[in-house]
């Protein structure tokens, strides 16, 4: 437990999902109140919040589309109406590849509308709160594919690369309240978002550890950087890749 009285709350966004819930797992185990977040997946969500307190954590499930800056704002609201959420996990994320020629633009708007719109509309409103308390933690989940680059995912390494920027700009701009605001850029890990794309041929030779990562090793980061261990990490884009680079 790394928590001192009031609880504090997390949110993490894409909570329904292959890495979001373990982190959702983690943050409970560590102490605080989880704020699940599912798009379309609620009943996962809700899934996840009973196995959370049947373990004696405490959570709660929330469902909005990230991509949508009206019902985002009007959920955070109601959120912020129980108090400040200090940390935000903004995990969050699609893929839609295809090599850049043939790349439609529907594709590129809607991984750069999920990754890069969805981290403004859902930091954004939580930084006054955050600032008042003098205390927060800012993760983003990003990509390999956005530190070495990635053939077909032009748009999901531009989005994610952009968050590395956003990262580190509002890492400055916060510095002094006590929050911190870092990105975490995991490579290859199991989760169903992943198995459709690499089989474990492809797997072993792209990754120097011959295996893929596990969502828990992603939420062990995610932990740390919540905690009050990592107080003077800000900014940083931290990978977790197997050795990939
Ligand atoms: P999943 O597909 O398992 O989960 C994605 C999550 O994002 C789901 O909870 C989904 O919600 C949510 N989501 C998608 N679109 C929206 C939206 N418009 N509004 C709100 N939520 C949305 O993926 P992973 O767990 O594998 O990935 C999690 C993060 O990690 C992503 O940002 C991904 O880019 C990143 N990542 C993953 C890697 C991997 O190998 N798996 C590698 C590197 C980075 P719902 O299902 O409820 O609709």
């Amino acid at each position: 437990m790394n928590q001192t009285s009031p609880r504090k709350r997390a949110l993490v966004t894409g909570g329904s999902g292959g890495i979001g819930s373990a982190i959702c797992r983690q943050l409970a185990a560590d102490g605080f109140h989880v704020i699940v977040h599912a798009n379309r997946s609620l009943e996962a969500a809700q899934t996840l919040v009973a196995q959370i307190r049947a373990a004696g954590g405490h959570a709660q499930a929330r469902a909005f589309d990230v991509t949508d800056a009206a019902a985002t704002a009007a959920a955070l609201e109601l959120l912020l109406a129980d108090g400040p959420i200090q940390v935000v996990v903004n995990n969050a994320g699609i893929h839609d590849d295809a090599v850049f020629p043939g790349m439609q633009l529907r594709q590129w708007q809607q991984v750069i509308d999920v990754s890069l719109n969805g981290f403004f509309h859902v930091t954004q409103p939580l930084m006054m709160p955050m600032i008042r308390t003098r205390w927060g933690r800012i993760i983003t989940i990003t990509s390999v594919a956005a530190v070495a680059g990635n053939r077909g995912q032009v748009n999901y390494s531009a989005a994610k690369g952009a968050l590395h920027s956003a990262t580190k700009s509002l890492a400055l701009e916060v510095a002094s309240r006590g929050i911190t605001v870092n990105a975490v850029a995991p490579g290859i890990i199991a989760t169903p978002m992943s198995r459709g794309s690499f089989d474990p041929a492809a797997i072993a030779q792209l990754v120097p550890m011959k295996r893929p990562g596990r969502p828990e090793e992603v939420a062990d980061l995610v932990s740390f950087l919540a905690s009050e261990k990592s107080a003077y990490i800000s900014g940083q884009v931290i990978s977790i890749n197997g050795g990939m680079i």
